[in-house]
């Protein structure tokens, strides 16, 4: 599942400072839990240098059910394949 195909929520930024290497956002955007009781967020680190992308899931059905999958062609939520961990 892509999180393109998740209800949005919301878009925000947060402008950061990073010693050394200069001046960046992090953007994060919000969307609603494929089951819709908790949310999912993109956190993308615009920071030069880092350039790094992290989904987090605020839910306890969800995390138990999917994983993030940062994909080149974009990131998803992919489920589960039941092996306990
Ligand atoms: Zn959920």
């Amino acid at each position: 599942m892509r999180l393109s195909e998740l209800k949005f929520i919301e878009e925000t930024s947060m402008h950061t400072v990073a010693y050394g290497v200069g001046e960046g956002t992090i953007e994060t955007t919000e969307y609603e839990c494929p089951c819709g009781k908790g949310r999912v967020v993109d956190e993308d680190d615009k920071t030069p240098g880092y350039r790094e992308s992290a989904i987090l899931i605020y839910c306890d059905n969800c995390r138990e059910k999917y994983e993030p999958d940062y994909s080149i062609h974009g990131l998803k939520l992919k489920e589960q394949t039941g092996e306990p961990s």
